[in-house]
């Protein structure tokens, strides 16, 4: 498969730059594939595994909101948090799933306290589903 360059860059630095021949990510409105000479975009993203196809093997991640562009050919992945999943605490995703559903079942909580409860949920189950894919 053709390959194109690709970066990821989270606030917490530079996770890859090289190049790939594959990455699908959950955006806001689903999954989507980017393979070389797609169109220039820039898409807003969701929460969800991550995969990049490197060198024709499959690394899995937990990707969390941000965006992915293209541009000229040059993918850039900027999630606010990304962690490839032999990178992934499965301890403290399995804690902070916990500490969220507990969240969400408190009787009195506003609704901005809700869908924090519920995004933290969500990361947490992300990062069990990319765990899983651990080596
Ligand atoms: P927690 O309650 O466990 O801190 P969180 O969802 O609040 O989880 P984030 O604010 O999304 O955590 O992330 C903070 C930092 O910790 C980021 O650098 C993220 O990559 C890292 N991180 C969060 N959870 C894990 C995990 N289970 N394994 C490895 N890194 C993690």
């Amino acid at each position: 498969m053709t390959s194109f360059p690709l970066k990821i860059v989270t606030p917490d630095g530079l996770i890859y730059d090289g190049p790939a021949e594959e990455v699908i990510v959950r955006t806001v409105t689903g999954d989507m594939a980017f393979l070389a000479r797609h169109i220039n975009c820039v898409v807003p993203l969701g929460m969800g595994l991550a995969t990049v196809v490197i060198n024709g093997a499959k690394r899995h991640a937990a990707c969390i909101g941000g965006m992915i562009s293209v541009v000229n050919g040059n993918v850039t992945l900027v999630p606010t948090t990304f962690e490839w999943s032999d990178d992934i605490d499965v301890a403290r995703a399995e804690a902070a799933y916990m500490r969220a559903d507990q969240e969400i079942h408190k009787d009195v909580l506003t609704d901005t306290e809700i869908q924090l409860a519920q995004a933290r949920l969500h990361r947490a189950l992300v990062r069990k589903n990319a765990a899983s894919y651990k080596k």
